[in-house]
């Protein structure tokens, strides 16, 4: 973290008429929620693509559920980190417009963020697979049927091979066009159709990450922790 990289965000940011964030699950691990695909991420013990997706639903519930049983239960005692506060304080003070994110924890909303667009759904909130009424937690965690069809219940993520809410789509979409500075936070950008996002706007585009590989497209990377990056930029701005 150099400072003449951080005095170069800080400028662009105080310029910036409309910023838009995007996060990923690097800005939950110093929460103490694993990420997917770093070295310690919970996908090096369980492969995401046969969990997280429809078909172990119809084929494995007994996996599917207790790879979320785990996710829900484990969130439970987290909470959002200082980092967080930082991103709902600019929101307030109008440094940053719309936040687009891929976590499921409700983590922004939590921090007091009003515009956020969960682009990947809700881990906090359920839904039968079959009929798609809304179940309560508890009868997930029990294992229990829907009430109405006896359907297999789920929580209300987008899993692989779904498609996402077109609304937050469209919505992110057009945040991140009108957009002078988008900064991407904690995502190693691999998920299909988020990848893409950054790239629409005709504004800058910073990445910070813990790790940063070369040949991105970005006006500026800061290699890092998002919690200490995000303190650094508050304390300058
Ligand atoms: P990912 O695991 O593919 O990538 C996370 C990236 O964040 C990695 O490149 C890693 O180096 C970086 N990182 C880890 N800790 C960091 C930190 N403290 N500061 C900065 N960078 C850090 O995650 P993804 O790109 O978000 O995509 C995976 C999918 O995972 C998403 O669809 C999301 O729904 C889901 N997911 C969500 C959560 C959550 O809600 N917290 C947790 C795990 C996975
Ligand atoms: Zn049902």
């Amino acid at each position: 973290m150099n400072k003449e990289d951080m005095d170069k965000l800080v400028s662009w940011m105080k310029e910036s008429r409309k910023t838009v964030i995007l996060t990923g699950a690097g800005m939950s691990t110093e929460s103490g929620i694993p990420d997917f695909r770093s070295e310690e991420g919970l996908w090096k013990k369980v492969n995401p693509m046969m969990v997280a997706r429809p078909e172990t639903i119809e084929e494995n519930y007994d996996l599917f559920h207790s790879f979320y049983k785990k996710r829900i239960e484990n969130l439970k005692s987290k909470q959002p980190h200082k980092g967080y506060d930082v991103i709902a304080k600019w929101e307030k003070d109008q440094l940053v417009d719309t936040v687009v994110t891929q976590n499921v924890d409700d983590f922004h909303r939590l921090s007091g963020n009003q515009k956020v667009l969960c682009l990947h759904g809700s881990i906090r909130t359920h839904r039968c697979h079959d009929c798609k009424r809304e179940a309560e937690e508890e009868a997930f965690l029990e294992k229990k049927p829907c009430k109405i069809c006896g359907g297999r219940l789920r929580p209300n993520v987008v899993l692989f091979g779904e498609s996402l809410s077109g609304e937050s789509l469209t919505n992110a979409t057009v945040a991140i066009k009108e957009a002078d500075l988008v900064m991407v936070i904690g995502t190693s950008l691999q998920v299909y159709p988020v990848n893409q996002l950054p790239f629409l706007t005709s504004g800058r585009k910073v990445y910070i990450n813990r790790e940063v590989h070369m040949g991105r497209d970005f006006d500026l990377c800061i290699e890092g922790d998002a919690q200490k990056i995000l303190l650094k930029l508050e304390e300058q701005i």
